[in-house]
Parts: C-alpha cells; sequence; structure tokens
C-alpha cells in the first residue's frame, strides 16, 4: 500500500476514473487531493469557496481513495467561516500556502486553533516557493515556530523545507522538545515531497533518517503532482528512487512502509 500526500487539483474536466486508473498504475493506493487554490494564489480569477468546495468534492465524493483537502488563505477576512464550511462538508484536512504573509499573522492564527480543535490537520507549503513573487521569505521553517500558539495542531512542513532542510529538521527537534513540556504542543510532520533535486534526494533522506530523532513516524510521501494529469510514470520514478535510496541506509526498521503508508493515517486522524 502506497500514500500519496500532496496532489493539487488544476481547472479541468473531472474524471475520476482517469484518476483512479492512474493511481494504480502508480502503484498508489490512497491520495490526498489538494483544492483549488484561493484568488491570492491564483494569476486569474479565482472560483470561491463553495465553488471550490463543490469542484473538490465532484473528485472526491464517497471515493475512500480520494481524500479531500481544502486550501484555505487564513488572512481572507471570511477565512472562519470558510473553514467551518469545509468542515461542514466533510474535508479531512487544509492546505496553506503562506505566499503572502508572515505565518503567524493574527488573522490566521484563529484559523489554525479552529482546525486543530476540529481535530484536522494542516499541510503548509515551506521551502522555496515557485510563485513569480516575493513570497519565500514567509515559508522559511523557522516561521513555523508561531504554530506553537496552536495547541494540539497537527500540521506539516512540505518538501522538506528545501533548499531549508537542516532548518526543518531542528524546528522539528524543538517542537518535539516542546511536546515534552507541554502535551499539546502541536505535533510535526515532514512532507518529504520533492522540492529536492534529484542531487539532495540522498542527502535529504540520509538527514532525516539518521538524525537521531524520533522521527520515523512523521514523515510524509507525495509528489506534488497535478490533476488533471497525474503523471503515474513520474511518480513511480521518485517512490523507486526514494525506496532504493532508503534501502541503501540498511535501517534495519519497516521506515518504507511508515512513509509510504501508515504515517499517513496518524497525520489524518491523530491515532
Ligand atoms: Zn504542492
Amino acid at each position: 500500500m502506497l500514500s500519496d500526500d500532496h496532489v493539487h487539483l488544476r481547472e479541468g474536466a473531472v474524471d475520476r476514473p482517469g484518476l483512479l486508473a492512474s493511481l494504480d498504475a502508480a502503484g498508489v493506493d490512497t491520495a490526498v487531493i489538494l483544492s483549488l487554490p484561493p484568488a491570492s494564489f491564483s494569476d486569474g480569477p479565482s472560483a470561491d469557496a463553495s465553488q471550490r468546495l463543490s469542484n473538490l468534492e465532484s473528485w472526491c465524493a464517497g471515493e475512500p481513495r480520494l481524500v479531500p483537502f481544502y486550501w484555505i488563505d487564513p488572512v481572507e477576512p471570511d477565512a472562519l467561516d470558510q473553514a467551518g464550511l469545509a468542515l461542514r462538508r466533510g474535508v479531512r484536512g487544509f492546505k496553506v500556502i503562506s505566499n503572502h504573509f508572515p505565518l503567524g499573522d493574527s488573522r490566521a492564527m484563529p484559523v489554525y486553533r479552529a482546525i486543530a480543535a476540529a481535530g484536522r490537520p494542516i499541510l503548509f507549503h515551506s521551502g522555496i516557493l515557485w510563485d513569480g513573487r516575493d513570497s519565500s521569505r514567509y515559508c522559511r521553517p523557522a516561521e513555523f515556530e508561531a504554530l506553537l500558539g496552536v495547541p494540539n495542531l497537527r500540521f506539516a512542513l512540505a518538501h522538506a523545507s528545501w533548499p531549508w532542510c537542516d532548518e526543518c529538521l531542528a524546528v522539528f527537534g524543538k517542537l518535539e522538545q516542546a511536546r515534552s513540556r507541554r502535551p499539546d504542543a502541536p505535533r510535526m510532520f515532514i512532507d518529504i515531497t520533492p522540492g529536492t533535486p534529484v542531487i539532495y534526494r540522498d542527502e535529504l533522506l540520509r538527514r532525516v533518517f539518521t538524525i537521531g530523532y524520533d522521527i520515523a513516524d512523521r514523515l510524509l510521501w507525495g509528489s506534488d503532482c497535478v490533476v488533471p494529469g497525474y503523471d503515474a510514470a513520474y511518480v513511480r520514478e521518485w517512490i523507486d528512487r526514494d525506496s532504493g535510496l532508503i534501502d541503501s541506509l540498511a535501517l534495519g526498521r519497516p521506515v518504507k512502509e511508515q512513509l509510504f503508508d501508515t504515517n499517513l493515517r496518524s497525520f489524518l486522524t491523530g491515532s
């Protein structure tokens, strides 16, 4: 069983059978599907919250292999209402890209807290952001220390924050230490979705698995593919490459099963 925790919807005809066939071709069982972006991330006109949720539902509703996440801009004036609406409509988690606001913006914190109170996770972009704008500064891992102010949140930093992977791991260590002081401190995951160019992959995997932190059950695997157009051959290539690199570390622990499968469940449910 393989999971892909990072798949973006884009505009296009809904073709669920086509997506499921592509997942089968990649050997992926379960995929987290991220809704169309909010206005702040769109170059053209953006659909409103209700339309974006309807689009998400038309892909995912009733199909347990497809896990719907709503991409929210937490500084939009009605963001709390959007979060409530998305929760009522059954989303399993949220996506946030802090492309135009500091992560701990006072408008965003109540939204994170509402999501945490509902027991749902947030997948954040982190690292360099390829959006054609002056934005990556908001996505540096240390910015995410602000989430210490969000009790019981489960969150993941995507792309292992490339190129700031060391900083990402250091923040993970800090958050874990905070949990030893305060049980309601947030629980951080690292989504190792590429991001990292191939030449950095060996180094990244070596560091995450040998740093000595209790991290193996907090790593998620994703492709960052878009739908429609899920590229099964590309996904398979990354799965095989990562799998081989992990084998070469000879860790002697079932880390691949955790990374590719079981960790997603604990990210989604907290169990
Ligand atoms: Zn992405």
